[in-house]
């Protein structure tokens, strides 16, 4: 009993570790584009009229309010570990339309304190127009980390301008990582968290600026039964409901004539699909099996083992941002990478089961080939070295040339390996696409 105790205490602490790297892929708009250029649904899409949410939520307020409801009565029926939506925040179409917007952000409880106007990001290779204004990070999201690392360019929208799918798609990929998931606990120290009635944050560090969307953003669909049993937190996960609901709004908008809400919602559910198409959100310790887990906490060696796992999350997300990056800004879309994510396959389509048969199931067989391949081709100090912290090193911001430092096998090897989760990615963003798009 006192092994499961202090297994217990491994993977508790293996999540507030996580939780300093839970973006995932950085940048999920630069990431999705390759694909939604040569998606012939995203590109043959008409210019879309901008709307702000609070015109949209105006116009169907009927509609909206029916499909709350029956996303909740969905979520208690199918979630497992579904928390309540507290019945003073059940979506009332009656309310004042100045009132409608928040009553709706209460509704589908998303953090209330951000903006929700309309924008676009510029792709790295695209000139601003004369005509377009840019926006600073700082309008968009409150996270000071983001604001600090963040080179990516935004202009406004406003309500009547148009602007191309693949615009809004893709922006609205990124959007969820700018704090609409933060502070939804009751123990986050927010006034909206602990109104949303999700109760304490099952795991992840609540102390550390991201930690609190990482149950949001990572799926534990496939856990083993012994880590089930000593953590049952880590089951207390929502992907599902977000792209459900998000999925809902989309499949509404669109039937309705609301456009680009339909790409906007349908960006905001392609996160949570990147996200869970990395193996390290989908799987606590990759390639460690109970008995290694076990031997890990009898060994001591419990930090070690963490530090080891959370510095090869961040090395491939860090490789992954800039082989992506370089390619892009050179519009080189012949890069293995751009190239495997824009495999088109018409037959991938999405039902309510694919989050977790189909992708966290995939990407939970992946973790251990990604883990194994980052050990083989990356520098030793990066991913075998436990004393080492990779994130904010120098070597992060250069990721590339330490990569390099190992010779031309590394890099083509950990591009390999790369582009088998960029494979996963690409199939299942083109499911969540179509599957919208198709309803
Ligand atoms: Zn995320």
């Amino acid at each position: 009993m006192s092994t499961l105790r202090r297994l217990v205490g491994l993977i508790t602490t293996l999540h507030m570790l996580q939780s300093t790297v839970v973006h995932a892929w950085s940048d999920h708009a630069s990431l999705a584009w390759p694909l939604l250029r040569v998606m012939p649904e995203v590109q043959n899409a008409e210019p879309l009229r901008v709307e702000t949410l609070n015109e949209f939520v105006v116009a169907e307020r009927t509609a909206i309010a029916e499909l709350l409801a029956q996303h909740e009565d969905w979520a208690l029926q199918n979630l497992e570990h579904y928390a309540a939506l507290p019945t003073e925040l059940v979506f009332d179409a009656a309310t004042a339309d100045a009132d409608l917007e928040i009553a709706f952000l209460n509704a589908i409880r998303i953090n209330p304190t951000r903006s929700y106007q309309p924008y676009r990001q510029l792709m790295s290779f695209e000139p601003k127009t004369a005509q377009e204004t840019l926006i600073a990070v700082s309008e968009l999201t409150f996270l000071q980390g983001t604001i600090a690392s963040n080179d990516s360019r935004y202009v406004s929208l406003a309500s009547g301008d148009f602007v191309s799918a693949a615009a809004v798609v893709s922006t609205a990929s990124d959007e969820p990582d700018f704090g609409l998931d933060i502070g939804l606990y009751a123990d986050n120290g927010t006034e909206h968290g602990k109104r949303y009635g999700f109760g304490n944050q099952p795991f992840g560090n609540p102390n550390l600026e991201y930690g609190s969307q990482a149950p949001f953003h990572m799926g534990f669909y496939h856990l083993d039964w012994l880590t089930s049993l000593a953590q049952p937190g880590l089951l207390q996960t929502y992907p599902l409901y977000r792209t459900e609901l998000y999925r809902k709004l989309a499949v509404l908008a669109f039937s309705t004539g609301h456009d680009y809400w339909g790409w906007r919602f349908m960006g905001w559910g392609l996160h949570y699909v990147g996200d869970l198409a990395q193996p390290y959100h989908a799987v606590p310790l990759p390639d460690t099996g109970i008995l290694e887990s076990l031997w890990i906490v009898a060994t001591g060696k419990t930090g070690e083992a963490l530090q080891l796992v959370s510095n090869r999350h961040g090395v491939i997300e860090a490789f992954q941002k800039a082989i992506v990056a370089q390619a892009l800004v050179r519009q080189d879309w012949t890069q293995s990478t751009l190239q495997e994510v824009a495999r088109l396959s018409p037959s991938a389509a999405w039902a309510q089961n694919t989050l977790i048969d189909e992708l966290t199931q995939d990407s939970a067989a992946g973790a251990a080939g990604l883990d194994r391949a980052l050990v083989k081709y990356a520098p030793p100090k990066l991913v075998s070295d436990p004393v080492f912290e990779f994130s904010q090193s120098p070597e992060e911001a250069a990721i590339l040339a330490a990569i390099a430092v190992q010779g031309e096998d590394a890099e083509a090897g950990l591009t390999a390996s790369l582009n088998q989760q960029m494979q996963r990615f690409s199939f299942f963003a083109q499911a969540w696409i179509r599957g919208i798009l198709n309803s």
